[in-house]
């Protein structure tokens, strides 16, 4: 299949987020709300649906799946998903994000079913802040499910933090040392102002990237990576060690340029910019008409019209875009 995805800009992509559930068994508070009101079940894709959804993708050249929620490790038989997608050998990459509260027994079910990668979210090594990040007290289930996931042998493992003034940039040094310990690497998140929050005053904990970074400068020498990947992180190479460190940083560094990326959420919207509310409803057009994959190639392929150019976020606006995170599929 020679079709490709080709944006108005030039880009080509080639790397699909699709969201597998908005529900999750944490409610982060940059993330959710505590009440979150979910999806009817009728309305969230069905396991063929998003199959067919990722086999439209693949034929129009998409190469690397990430899988993500919500929490899709609480999605009831995701692994028969995975073992489908695992067995596409056109697929470079088949990778996760997860809270990893449920790694402890499914790491080694996520590996078999040909997962490569997987990033897990830790904002804190501290037991009292990491139940004031997430709300539940399973920090150390997450750690047992990091150990569970360096056990069964995944490819790459990431840390993905997101660093709060105030909250945990205190901790910075030991993410990193504790990432570096373990071969593993770290991205640092700014938070984004995806949907509306009560718990914090955004501005007031917003982290830059570059803060960060010159934490760990007093402490680590970091040299720019090579590695690129299409997306808003921006890797350094941690000197005398295995660990990358990346910086992710949609309020402060545009990274729009080179995007190769489209999302589609678990209800089935084809996001075409985090930043932007313009999508297409996948669902409605599957549900219409049912096993008709030229269809579905096609509307995708024309919804590429739709994907701006950039996105712009600004720290003092509170929401710009209504969807949280959990929906659009981190
Ligand atoms: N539940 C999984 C997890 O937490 O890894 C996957 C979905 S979660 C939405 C994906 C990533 O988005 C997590 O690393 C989380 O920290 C990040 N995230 C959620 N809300 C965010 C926000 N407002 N700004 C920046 N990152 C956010
Ligand atoms: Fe759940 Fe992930 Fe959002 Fe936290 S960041 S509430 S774990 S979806």
């Amino acid at each position: 299949m020679s079709e490709q995805l080709i944006d108005p800009f030039g880009r080509r992509i080639t790397y699909l987020r699709l969201s597998v559930t908005d529900r999750c068994d944490f409610r982060c508070t940059y993330c959710m709300s505590e009440d979150m009101q979910f999806a009817p079940r009728s309305q969230i894709l069905s396991l063929e649906e998003l199959y067919n959804v990722a086999d439209a993708f693949i034929g129009l050249g998409v190469k690397r799946i990430r899988i993500t929620g919500g929490e899709p490790l609480v999605r009831k038989n995701l692994l028969s998903l995975l073992n489908r997608l695992g067995a596409r050998s056109e697929l470079e990459d088949l990778a996760i994000t997860t809270n990893g509260s449920q790694l402890h027994n499914q790491a080694q079910l996520l590996r078999e079913a040909g997962v490569k990668r997987l990033n897990i979210s830790l904002d804190s090594l501290q037991r009292e802040r990491f139940a004031a990040f997430t709300r539940r007290d399973q920090l150390t289930q997450v750690l047992a499910g990091i150990e569970a996931a360096r056990s069964a042998g995944f490819s790459k493992i990431k840390l993905n933090s997101v660093v709060q003034k105030g909250r945990n940039d205190d901790e910075v040094i030991e993410l990193l040392e504790f990432a570096m310990a373990r071969g593993m690497d770290i991205s640092f998140i700014e938070e984004m102002p995806l949907g509306s929050i009560s718990s914090h005053q955004r501005e007031q904990t917003f982290c830059s990237s570059d803060d960060v970074r010159q934490l760990i400068e007093q402490r680590y020498d970091l040299v720019r990576s090579s590695k690129l990947t299409g997306g808003p992180s921006r890797y350094w190479q941690v000197v005398g060690s295995a660990t990358q460190v990346g910086f992710i940083s949609p309020h402060s560094h545009n990274f729009c340029g080179d995007c190769n990326r489209v999302r589609v959420t678990a209800e089935g919207k084809l996001v075409l910019c985090l930043g932007h509310e313009n999508a297409l409803d996948l669902k409605g057009l599957m549900r219409r008409y049912p096993g008709d994959t030229e269809r579905l190639r096609s509307a995708i392929a024309e919804s590429l019209r739709l994907k701006p150019e950039r996105h712009h976020f600004a720290v003092e606006e509170q929401v710009q875009v209504l969807r949280f995170m959990s929906v659009t599929g981190g």
